[in-house]
């Protein structure tokens, strides 16, 4: 009989942007709870250490960083200090990621700036960084950067998000093509809405309930739908895939909404 593929992550350590809060906070137990030790990044430390709690209360084991993505000075640290005490670093995850909902012509160049140098800057500076350090070591790894469906399609009033997260899915394949000869693979998932304080006042409007009405599945996401696909880019099931971006939006990508 074939073998099951395995997304067994034991022996693994991950580093988790934006593991504060959300989407982040939940991929860095999943990862946990998958077997691998986790570096929890993001700028609220407080935040962080109830995740870090939690983790451990489960029996995983964890490190907060205080690090803010914007910066490679914190990025470079973010790296060292999570490798120094973790050890071996093998999974990036760039999640860590902002939004400002306003016309185009009512953005003002600082808020441009910093949806963009969040969401694709700071990915970038991640997994530059990250990327470096295992050519260096020789070591083979996994990126998996945390898109969204609007890096795929338009809506109104989120020029700089949809502009940084397009730019997020191109920057997964140029990464993927210039890394697989280092063994690091290189990947996206492209989400739809999922609730979180991100999108939380939007989605109880009535705006966000009409939207909800129209996704195919019929309701936004969970944090736990993202599971399958995470753990098939960061486990031995998914050694094959690099450059693919997985949408999880419950069709939300191609329907017309
Ligand atoms: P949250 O607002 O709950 O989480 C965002 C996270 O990003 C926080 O942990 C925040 O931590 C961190 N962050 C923001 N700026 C920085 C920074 N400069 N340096 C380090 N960390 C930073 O939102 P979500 O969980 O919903 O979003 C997570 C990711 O998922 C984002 O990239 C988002 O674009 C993407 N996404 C979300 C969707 C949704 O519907 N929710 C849909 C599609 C994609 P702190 O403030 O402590 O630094």
């Amino acid at each position: 009989m074939t073998a099951l593929p395995s997304f067994d992550l034991a022996n693994q350590v991950a580093l988790v942007t934006g593991a504060s809060s959300g989407i982040g906070r939940h991929l860095a137990e999943l990862l946990a709870n998958a077997g691998a030790k986790v570096a929890l990044a993001a700028r609220r430390v407080d935040r962080l250490a109830e995740a870090a709690r939690e983790i451990e209360a489960a029996g995983g084991q964890c490190l907060p960083i205080a690090c803010d993505v914007t910066r490679s000075d914190s990025v470079a640290a973010a790296v060292a200090v999570a490798e120094n005490t973790l050890g071996a670093l093998t999974i990036l995850v760039n999640n860590a990621g902002v939004v400002v909902a306003k016309p185009v012509l009512q953005h003002t160049e600082e808020e441009w700036d910093y949806v963009v140098d969040t969401n694709l800057k700071g990915a970038w500076l991640m997994a530059r960084e990250f990327a470096q350090h295992l050519v260096d070591r020789q070591r083979p790894g996994r990126i998996v950067n945390i898109a969204s469906v609007l890096g795929v399609r338009t809506i109104a009033r989120v020029p700089s998000y949809t502009a940084a997260k397009a730019g997020l899915i191109h920057l997964t394949g140029v990464l993927a093509m210039e890394l697989a000869r280092h063994g690091i693979l290189v990947n996206a998932i492209a989400p739809g809405y999922v609730e979180t304080d991100f999108n939380r006042d939007f989605l109880r409007s009535d705006a966000g309930k009409k939207l909800e009405a129209r996704i195919p599945l019929r309701r936004v996401a969970r944090p736990d739908d993202l599971d399958g696909a995470m753990l098939l880019l960061a486990s031995p099931a998914g050694a094959y895939i690099t450059g693919a971006v997985i949408a999880v939006d419950g069709g939300h990508g191609v329907a017309a909404i």
